[in-house]
């Protein structure tokens, strides 16, 4: 039988955690980045940076390097590198898991527009709102657009997008809390949130201080991803793996790196 030998498509901060608990206990673990945002919290173990090259040159890097199991710990709106993930391991009869947390749900109080994408969104903005932006750096390009919007946008990255007067950039790291985010809307004279329905509990706190300000949230829905095995919390991974038959990793004793004498 073939030692274990585990990858995951990283993207988030459970993927990250996961890749650390795994390594830490001796797992073979490559955690693979996209290579998009430039000084990512890397974990410990092998990390490989950059797209595979397609479905085709994926299903082929798991085969030639002999990967047991596949975790898709991805952002919950990268729709091609899943459904990349979901093809390849169902070609080579690979064990896949989706690692992500569950979208948040209106509560009452909440005001949310939920729409398909940037381009709704853009749509729906109200006329001259004065809107947090929180999508990311990408696909600005119809926002900044309508010459009536102002406001802010946050990012880890620097936007690609050329700087609209009227905007300002934040470039920042989740997780925020319900104070800062009441605090950044209100000294920004906010009128309207825009962002992705990420889920999780680290970027929340922006929807819970929309609701206490009485503001707007234009909320872009996830896209939908292939079926598979799907689990919110690191420690279900961690379960799952066992399930699928993840072998204990081999102990350095039994290697007879031991220091004992
Ligand atoms: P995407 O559209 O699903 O992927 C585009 C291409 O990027 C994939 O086909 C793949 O290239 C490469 N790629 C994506 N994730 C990869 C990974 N973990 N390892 C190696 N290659 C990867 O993804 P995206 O929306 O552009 O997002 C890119 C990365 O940023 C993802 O890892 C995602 O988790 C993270 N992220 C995305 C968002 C978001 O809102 N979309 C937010 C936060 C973080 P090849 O086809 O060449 O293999």
């Amino acid at each position: 039988m073939r030692p274990s030998k585990i990858l995951i498509l990283a993207g988030t901060r459970d993927g990250r955690l996961l890749s650390d608990q795994l390594s830490d206990v001796g797992h073979s673990v490559v955690t693979s980045y996209a290579g998009v945002t430039r000084e990512p919290i890397l974990p410990r173990g092998e990390i490989r940076t950059g797209g595979f090259g397609g479905v085709e040159a994926l299903t082929e890097y798991l085969q030639h390097n002999q990967f047991t199991h596949v975790v898709d710990a991805t952002h919950p709106f990268a729709v091609q590198m899943s459904s990349n993930a979901w093809t390849a391991t169902a070609h080579l009869k690979l064990p896949l898991l989706r690692l992500g947390r569950l979208p948040w749900t209106a509560q009452e109080g909440d005001k949310w527009n939920v729409v398909d994408d940037m381009a709704a969104a853009a749509e729906q903005l109200d006329l001259n709102a004065c809107v947090m932006v929180t999508t990311g750096r990408k696909n600005l390009e119809a926002i900044f657009a309508r010459s009536d919007l102002t406001g802010l946008v946050r990012t880890i990255e620097t936007p690609e997008t050329a700087w609209p007067k009227g905007w300002r950039m934040v470039q920042d790291r989740p997780p925020y809390t319900l104070k800062q985010e009441i605090l950044m809307m209100q000294s920004n004279g906010i009128t309207q949130i825009l962002c992705k329905n990420a889920g999780g509990p680290h970027t929340v706190a922006k929807i819970d201080a929309a609701r206490e300000l009485g503001l707007t949230v234009v909320m872009i829905k996830r896209p939908e991803k292939p079926q598979c095995d799907t689990v919110e919390l690191v420690q279900d991974a961690l379960q799952w793996l066992k399930t699928m038959g993840l072998e204990s990793p081999v102990s350095h004793d039994s290697l007879g790196t031991s220091n004992k004498g």
